[in-house]
């Protein structure tokens, strides 16, 4: 009795210190009496949150009530550390529930101000919504990264492992220009909404920066986390028509820091919006420094364009008449030489240049070399012209018919010099700007061709709506294609079809003999690739191939040739089959040197009229007319290349008719004999 009596009087200075300080501040004022779990607040907390009011203390029940039942459990463990004497102190974030049902985010503080028997008897401490409303996002109601960086110091200190998953709305900033900010607004609010109902209460949701939210999955595996986004996903799109992406990063498995946590669920958010949203991507370290090394190139080239486009430069690749492969025009191939790296494909380099809209820049210059390059090859081969590659972004440019005249201007050259290549792709279907475009551009003389034609969605359609003098095939098409297959019937249709319309033709991409001769009788109007010439610099182009087009050969000197001995080759591997053709006559046939008379082939019936079966190294007269040193009435000075010799010889009471003429054999001159039984018996 004397111990209770005791007790209230050491609480009562406190209580009344509460109501006091109360009426005050801001902050709910608390004491706490850990033996009989009471808590005496200052006066006006029960008008915002649904605690009793019939007397200004309430038992540790009613306050646990109005906790969010997210953070019930470390509140109530924290009261009974204190309570059994583990702690003293009390420091925690956690959410109540006002009386509109409205979760709220406060910082507890508490401190021991009276012990008893060395355990913490009075709590004295404050409840305040303000020290967390700067960790707080006023939209949404959750706690931001200021946050989410002290929790992940603690996990990772604790080894805690699970996922942290970045989620994104789709398209965000589209969303808010077209509907406005307010119904931007909601759906972000929506978004918290139903990520918060599917969390568990280990797990937490934070507000990142613009349209992000950060999910900390405690616990959680890749499959489980998986099936989170799964239905965030489901859920979102459901009510809002919109979608969400996600990058998800597993801890400590790929990081053990804040900092890069966060950049790396960035880099995974970042790849599912590049592979076409509404999806979730796991991060990847190779993806990532993939990434980084797309930085850092971006970083340099527009170092390199700034100082003047050091680094790039152009190759020209040869364009040849099919008929006769003579050349007829180049394509210009920008190139880029990194100082970090070395030699970079335009494939690589292209989309950074067009990413970031230096592709304007880049292609104005590439457009001015080119030209100038052009006007200097046109003094040797004065119809010599020259395809430019253009990119969609240098398409939508209002600038761009001004950018080609000038440098046509400049580099003293008529439109008719220059084609300029347009991709096939989506973008290409605004028909009427770009037909007005194109019309433009030709009234000037300027041609327009259609790039990697074949491998875009409408190509056929093009050639319907798009005003364009050309197309290029792409190598796609022409790989192995062998006559009559698939590839070449289709081949066969385009040009057919181009040619109906008057557009051009150029195959591209043609590697070998074999493409090349398959190709040819498809007579498309131009050809492009490796067979004829890989690109090249302004000086190894002019003395590979403007010297030769200068006294009109053909640029692959042994294009023909090449062709032929395809043929050959072809012969040969049916020569077997000929021969065996040969051996199925009732004639004498053969063939031999014409100097020397050294048998090269004797068909069956030739072997076995004179029983002479292994003929090799022996010569006509010894196996035909079993006689040394020539035969008597041997004729070879009459032979001729082209027309027959022909005689009567009467034989054992039979006539022959033999012809002979001269003709090649494995590449020498030789004789070749036929000798038919003439069916008169004398
Ligand atoms: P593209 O316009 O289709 O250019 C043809 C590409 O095929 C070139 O690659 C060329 O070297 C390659 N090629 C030519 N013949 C053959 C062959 O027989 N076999 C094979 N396998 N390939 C062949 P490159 O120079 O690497 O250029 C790649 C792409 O980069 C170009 O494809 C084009 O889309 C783009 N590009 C290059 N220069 C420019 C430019 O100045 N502006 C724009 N916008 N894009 C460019
Ligand atoms: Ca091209
Ligand atoms: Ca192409």
């Amino acid at each position: 009795m004397q111990r209770e009596q005791d007790r209230q009087a050491k609480l009562r200075p406190y209580v009344e210190i509460l109501s006091f300080w109360g009426e005050s501040i801001e902050d709910y004022l608390f004491v706490l009496d850990v033996e009989q779990q009471q808590f005496y607040f200052s006066s006006c907390i029960w008008e915002k949150y649904p605690l009793p009011f019939l007397d200004i203390s309430f038992g540790i029940e009613d306050w646990i009530s109005v906790i969010d039942v997210r953070d019930r459990n470390r509140v109530a463990e924290k009261l009974e550390e204190i309570k059994n004497g583990q702690t003293d102190q009390i420091s925690l974030e956690h959410r109540m529930i006002d009386r509109k049902g409205v979760s709220v985010w406060v910082n507890c503080i508490g401190k021991c101000v009276s012990y008893e028997e060395g355990k913490p008897s009075i709590i004295a401490g404050s409840i305040s919504e303000n020290v967390v409303s700067k960790k707080i996002d006023q939209l949404t109601g959750l706690q931001n990264q200021t946050v989410l960086e002290k929790i992940f110091q603690d996990a990772f200190q604790k080894n805690e492992t699970g996922y942290f998953l970045m989620l994104g709305i789709d398209d965000f900033k589209n969303v808010n220009d077209k509907y406005g900010r307010k119904y931007g607004d909601e759906q972000l609010k929506k978004l918290a909404e139903i990520i918060d109902k599917n969390l568990d209460y280990d797990s937490q949701l934070y507000r990142l920066d613009g349209d992000k939210f950060g999910a900390n999955l405690v616990g959680y595996t890749k499959d489980s986390a998986k099936a989170f986004y799964d239905r965030i996903k489901t859920d979102f799109s459901i009510q809002t028509y919109s979608t969400v992406s996600a990058g998800a990063v597993g801890y400590p498995m790929d990081v053990n820091n804040y900092h890069n946590l966060y950049q790396y669920a960035e880099d995974a958010l970042n790849q599912s919006k590049q592979q076409g949203k509404n999806k979730l991507s796991f991060f990847s370290l190779d993806n990532y420094k993939g990434h980084l090394f797309f930085i850092d190139l971006k970083e340099e080239i527009l170092e390199s364009i700034k100082n003047n486009f050091e680094g790039f430069y152009i190759y020209y690749q040869p364009v040849v008449k099919n008929e006769d492969g003579t050349l007829v025009k180049s394509e210009a191939l920008m190139r880029w030489r990194s100082k970090q790296y070395g030699e970079i494909s335009p494939v690589v380099f292209i989309p950074i240049l067009e990413q970031t809209g230096l592709i304007l820049e880049a292609g104005k210059w590439i457009l001015e070399q080119a030209t100038k390059q052009c006007c200097q090859w046109r003094e040797f081969l004065p119809n010599f012209r020259m395809n430019i590659n253009l990119s969609y972004i240098q398409l939508k440019d209002k600038r761009l018919m001004e950018i080609v005249f000038d440098a046509l201007k400049k580099a003293n050259l008529p439109g008719s010099a220059i084609i300029l290549e347009v991709t096939e792709s989506i973008q290409l279907q605004d028909y009427s700007y770009f037909n007005l475009l194109f019309y433009q551009l030709n009234k000037k003389g300027i041609q327009i061709s259609i790039d990697d034609f074949g491998t875009g969605y409408s190509s056929l359609g093009y050639l319907k709506e798009l005003r364009v003098d050309e197309i290029k095939i792409d190598r796609c098409f022409v790989k192995s294609i062998q006559e009559g297959g698939y590839n070449s019937h289709l081949i066969k249709n385009m040009i057919e079809l181009a040619h109906s319309v008057n557009i051009r033709v150029c195959v591209e991409g043609v590697e070998t003999i074999e493409e090349r001769t398959v190709l040819q009788k498809l007579s498309p109007d131009v050809i492009q690739g490796y067979y004829f010439g890989k690109p090249e610099t302004p000086d190894v182009f002019y003395e590979k191939f403007i010297t030769k087009a200068k006294s009109g050969q053909p640029i692959v000197d042994d294009g023909e040739r090449k062709v032929v001995s395809e043929k050959n080759n072809l012969l040969q591997k049916n020569s077997k089959n000929y021969l065996n053709l040969l051996d199925e006559l009732d004639d004498i046939i053969y063939v031999c040197d014409v100097e020397t008379y050294e048998l090269y082939y004797i068909n069956k019936l030739g072997q076995k009229l004179t029983g002479v079966y292994d003929y090799t190294g022996k010569k006509c007269y010894e196996v035909f007319q079993r006689e040394e040193g020539g035969c008597s009435d041997c004729e070879r000075e009459c032979l001729e290349q082209g027309t027959f010799h022909t005689k009567i010889k009467k034989e054992k009471n039979v006539e022959f008719l033999i012809k002979e003429k001269l003709i090649t054999w494995n590449g020498k001159p030789a004789r070749l004999q036929i000798v038919a039984d003439n069916g008169i018996k004398i």
